[in-house]
């Protein structure tokens, strides 16, 4: 292997990412058709988590059957993309699934592909909803380089065609990986998102323009997340301001994890796929420790979550 082995406690973040964004996703599952500003008072009786997380354990295993990604074994976006869509496809006849709140396009873009078995045409070409960008935490942790990227784009595609899914796809899986392998969360990372998305990930959404307005307001030093200032502007139902108002909140809120998932939740927007974006961040940055105690003990299905990270993370090449 030509990669250093990863820091001592890559393991332990890498746990965090995926469990603190289960975490956000149930935090977050009772205030998300909350519309008014009575969202940030709610008391929140915390139940199962949605589909941000269902799907994300779907495309953890589809990276599993796929395996590590090596010189003997590229990767190959038309398998990696059947895969997905096959995955998407028993997400789509999983009897939990009509209970997590899934998403329109998801469960659109999942039954074109059991039509077609074509994953370059099933996703929804005017969405760029954030079910594309809300699952993608799996593949931050099991691959990297270009292989993350691609399958990152490809996921997005699968589901939701408009160029700002992919972009966010690629953009939400390089973040996590990133701060997996440096342990540094912060503004000079999302620069160098925001470059890399005017340059080579640029698949003609923008992407750069909602990760700018993330910068921007986290400087302001507010105590609530500005829903409007963060393009699209419409709370987190598009994988533009979902991607945007996560990363908003976890710079605004670096040392706080359970402070950070609290505010991206109380938002009068899409709560829960904000919030676990916004957990996985912060997870990745700071490990299972900063995860209030309280959400672990209960957290649905832990012990398969965690699980599910450390097998990611041992294909990771
Ligand atoms: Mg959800």
């Amino acid at each position: 292997m030509d990669t250093p082995p990863p820091n001592p406690d890559f393991a332990d973040r890498a746990r965090a990412a995926l469990l603190a964004h289960a975490c956000g996703d149930r935090f977050g599952a009772p205030l998300e058709f909350v519309s008014d500003l009575s969202v940030r008072t709610r008391t929140v009786h915390l139940g199962n988590w949605t589909d941000d997380t269902h799907m994300s354990l779907y495309l953890g295993e589809t990276l599993l059957a796929y395996g590590p990604i090596t010189d003997q074994s590229p990767f190959e976006a038309d398998r990696f993309g059947t895969l997905v869509g096959e995955a998407f496809v028993r997400w789509l006849h999983d009897p939990l699934t009509p209970t997590t709140a899934p998403g329109n396009t998801c469960l659109t873009g999942a039954r074109h592909f059991e039509r077609d078995r074509d994953w370059k045409t099933s996703g929804i070409r005017s969405s760029d909803g954030c079910g594309a960008v809300m699952r993608i935490v799996p593949i931050g942790l099991a691959w990297r380089g270009e292989a993350l990227l691609e399958a990152a784009r490809v996921s997005a595609l699968v589901t939701h065609a408009h160029p700002n899914a992919p972009e966010a796809a690629m953009a939400g899986a390089w973040l996590v990986g990133q701060i997996l392998e440096t342990g540094v969360w912060g503004a000079a990372c999302v620069e160098d998102a925001i470059r890399h998305l005017d340059g080579p990930w640029n698949q003609g959404g923008n992407l750069a323009g909602s990760l700018r307005a993330a910068l921007v307001w986290a400087q302001r030093g507010e105590e609530w997340l500005d829903e409007p200032a963060i393009p699209p502007g419409d709370g987190g139902w598009r994988s533009g301001s979902a991607l945007g108002l996560a990363v908003a909140a976890a710079l605004r809120w670096p040392d706080d994890l359970g402070l950070a998932v609290e505010k991206a939740a109380r938002i009068r927007g899409d709560s829960d796929s904000v919030a676990c974006l916004t957990g996985a961040l912060l997870g990745a940055a700071l490990g299972t420790a900063a995860i209030p105690p309280a959400w672990l003990a209960t957290l649905p299905r832990r012990a398969g979550i965690a699980g599910l990270a450390d097998r990611l993370v041992a294909i990771r090449a």
